[in-house]
């Protein structure tokens, strides 16, 4: 499942290529069919993004922005956004939303969620979301009480989108890696300043993937040439490198399974 950074670059990305278009929406294998017809022809206002979670909203043109629609998109495991140039193909497997702007078109497959929302159900999701470090108006205090009060692991903590919006598991073993925090330590064990490291870490490292598209989060320094874990992945210092050495200290890499997750630490740096 893609990290929020993804889901940020997306959005901004289908805010270039659609924002203030109107757009043609079908949906080619019929699941979101009636959704579909109501959307179709209007203007394609914002894309926007809370943790893993897509929102469009819609509307007649900028004086008639009472007749919004928006619609909200989770891809989950499988969901994945071609894009294809104009004149459109015939549409090839499962397309639940395509849409077509004035120089391209996008076809979304698979998608966990592709449904239309109101502005209550916006409400509601974003009362079910922590605050997502790539959004200015995340509020980081709402996740250090959520933490400071549990006595789940921080490790556990952080990929609990209820805590934090769009950490997945590459960034919550990383930054965790990066602060030289253990990640079995109880939410209640953790201290303002490391809070306000974690949160500043992932504000900047989330930033560099959102604006790169890639995961980057080894220091140059701390670089000496051990490879990533598949080519075309990305450089971490702990995940996927399990029985590997630390990249600081060589130690191998510790390995476990949390909450059905992969879960990589260093035990020498990590306290
Ligand atoms: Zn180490």
């Amino acid at each position: 499942m893609p990290e929020g950074h993804a889901l940020h670059r997306l959005a901004r990305r289908q805010q270039r290529q659609f924002g203030g278009q109107r757009v043609q929406v079908q949906s080619p294998q019929g699941r979101f069919g009636p959704e579909a017809a109501l959307l179709d022809g209007m203007r394609f206002a914002t894309a926007e993004a809370w943790g893993k979670h897509l929102v469009y909203t819609f509307d007649d043109g900028p004086e008639a922005a009472s007749s919004a629609r928006m619609v909200h998109i989770h891809l989950g495991i499988y969901g994945a956004f071609t894009e294809e140039e104009l004149p459109m193909p015939e549409p090839v497997g499962q397309i639940r939303m395509r849409m077509i702007g004035a120089d391209l078109g996008v076809d979304l497959r698979g998608p966990n969620a592709c449904e239309l929302y109101t502005p209550p159900d916006l409400d509601a999701l974003l009362a079910r979301l922590g605050p997502d470090p790539l959004r200015a108006d995340a509020d980081p205090a709402q996740a250090a009480a959520a933490i400071a009060r549990s006595r789940r692991a921080i490790g556990s903590l952080l990929m609990d989108q209820k805590v934090i919006a769009g950490v997945g598991n590459i960034y919550r073993a990383e930054v965790l890696f990066r602060a030289g925090i253990d990640p079995l330590r109880p939410g209640t064990s953790i201290t303002a300043e490391e809070f306000a490291e974690i949160w500043a870490d992932l504000v900047a490292l989330m930033a560099v993937g959102a604006e790169r598209g890639r995961i980057h989060v080894v220091r140059p320094d701390d670089d000496h040439g051990a490879p990533a874990y598949a080519a075309n992945r990305p450089r971490t210092y702990v995940y996927r490198r399990a029985g590997e050495p630390c990249r600081l200290c060589g130690t191998p890499i510790a390995w476990q399974e949390m909450e059905g997750r992969n879960l990589f630490w260093c035990p020498s740096c990590q306290h």
